[in-house]
């Protein structure tokens, strides 16, 4: 079978760039878009389904009601890429040939990256707003005090506000139900500062202050004892560690520490997939390596131009979220719509957007909008009556409410 445009990955890049497609092409396309799963899922309510204040059930909707008409559904998995012949192969032995083929298979979640994370996850105390947020409800609402560990694998994560986010609303829980006398809440993070862009990072160790959150920056996870409820850390740093006696933290060399928790909740390590890495697609050394080689801008491949990619799976230098997908997916319909008509790119370029909608307690939000380079996006309407670095109710009512109705019924039908 041979498509016009073939798309991999049927979740928030792969489903608004095929219904975008199909509202602004001229002519009538012939798209196949491939996804094994028959559900779609809202992921950035998970961190609320974490804290138990959005049911999980809304956040999970049928796939079909979301490939756009005329889209040929192939409800299967894409398992090796010959962009050389144009040609990519399913696991039920399916040979699709395209003219353009667009790469939009998000991120992998590896469990097995960390010793003993794959037995621990989502069982007892330790869980995850990435893999089972209904159980990081549970080990929030059962956690009776002493040590609540957040943490975070040392590998490019989905939404890299996530880890934080649930833990101030976790905080939040925990001061509203007289616990925050008998808890230490502990940031345990790989990175050096708490968000990389200054303005957001100021509100954010306010609300650090506020729950007073034990952060340890430079700490890289590197082991997890489910029996011993012990997690186990490598500290990049110069300095030698000085373990933390109020949290029974040890030090098991000048590098290395170890510390107790009665519940953590973790990101789990994550890549671009087998599939991906292995592939001609994929960029082969540096920093990147792994993920698909498209020009930051462009989102053209920079190897084979009639191959783009978006999404999590993207090397793109900037925060992986749907809301960066939401600026992505009109670039690479533009650029491919130009292609077919005059053979060249047009204009449309993606300057980095991202945001980061970063609950801080219940009924509380900033909303980090920022582009490439960590520069703060200003540009953004809701910013033109709202400081969003500040904490707001509104933007809680619009992660809430506004942001999924919007995903739903705007977003996946290439309406905005
Ligand atoms: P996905 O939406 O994950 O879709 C990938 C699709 O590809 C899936 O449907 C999958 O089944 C399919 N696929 C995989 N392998 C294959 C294959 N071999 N062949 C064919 N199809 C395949 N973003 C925000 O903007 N704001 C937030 O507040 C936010 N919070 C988040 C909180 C959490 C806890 C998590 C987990 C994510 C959050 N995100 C947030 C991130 C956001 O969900 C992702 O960045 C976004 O979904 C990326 O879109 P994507 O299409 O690249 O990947």
């Amino acid at each position: 079978m041979k498509y016009d445009v073939l798309i991999i990955g049927g979740g928030t890049a792969g489903i608004m760039t095929a219904a975008q497609l199909v509202r602004k092409s001229p002519q009538k396309l012939n798209i196949g878009l491939i996804e094994p799963s028959e559900k779609h899922f809202y992921q950035p309510a998970w961190t609320l389904v974490g804290a138990g204040t959005f049911n999980m059930k809304n956040t999970i909707r049928d796939e079909k009601e979301y490939i756009p008409e005329g889209v040929n559904w192939i409800k299967d998995r894409a398992e090796t890429i010959d962009p050389e012949d144009n040609v990519v192969q399913t696991q039920n032995g399916q040979q699709l040939s395209y003219d353009y083929l667009v790469v939009a298979p998000g991120i992998q979640i590896n469990r097995d990256g960390i010793p003993g994370l794959a037995e621990a996850l989502d069982k007892g105390v330790v869980c995850s707003n990435y893999t089972d947020p209904e159980h990081t409800w549970k080990v929030i609402k059962n956690f009776k005090g002493g040590n609540a560990l957040f943490t975070q694998a040392n590998t490019p994560i989905k939404c890299g506000g996530a880890p934080q986010k649930i833990m101030y609303l976790a905080s939040d829980y925990f001061k509203k139900h007289g616990l925050a006398e008998k808890t230490n809440v502990i940031f345990a993070s790989p990175g050096g500062v708490i968000f990389g862009v200054k303005e957001f990072a100021d509100t954010l160790n306010k609300v650090i202050d506020r729950y007073d959150i034990n952060t340890k920056f430079h700490y890289v996870l590197t082991r997890i004892d489910a029996e011993n409820n012990t997690a186990y850390f490598k500290v990049n740093t110069e300095e030698s560690v000085t373990p933390d006696g109020a949290i029974g933290e040890k030090l098991l060399n000048d590098k290395e520490v170890a510390i107790p928790f009665d519940m953590l909740h973790l990101a789990p390590p994550q890549s671009a997939p087998d599939f991906i890495r292995k592939s001609q697609l994929a960029l082969k050394e540096g920093p990147s390596a792994g993920w698909v080689d498209v020009d930051i801008e462009t989102l053209q491949h920079l190897r084979y131009p009639n191959v783009f990619a978006l999404g999590d799976v993207a090397a793109l230098p900037t925060a992986k979220t749907g809301a960066a997908v939401r600026k992505q997916a009109p670039v690479v319909v533009a650029n491919i719509l130009n292609l077919i008509k005059n053979n060249s790119l047009d204009k449309p370029r993606y300057e980095g957007y991202s945001s980061c909608p970063l609950v801080t307690g219940y009924g509380k939000m900033v909303l980090a909008e920022f582009k490439y380079n960590n520069v703060r996006d200003s540009d953004p309407l809701l910013s033109k009556f709202l400081d969003t670095a500040k904490e707001s109710w509104f933007l809680w009512i619009l992660k809430k409410y506004g942001l999924p109705y919007l995903y739903w019924n705007k977003m996946l039908k290439g309406k905005m």
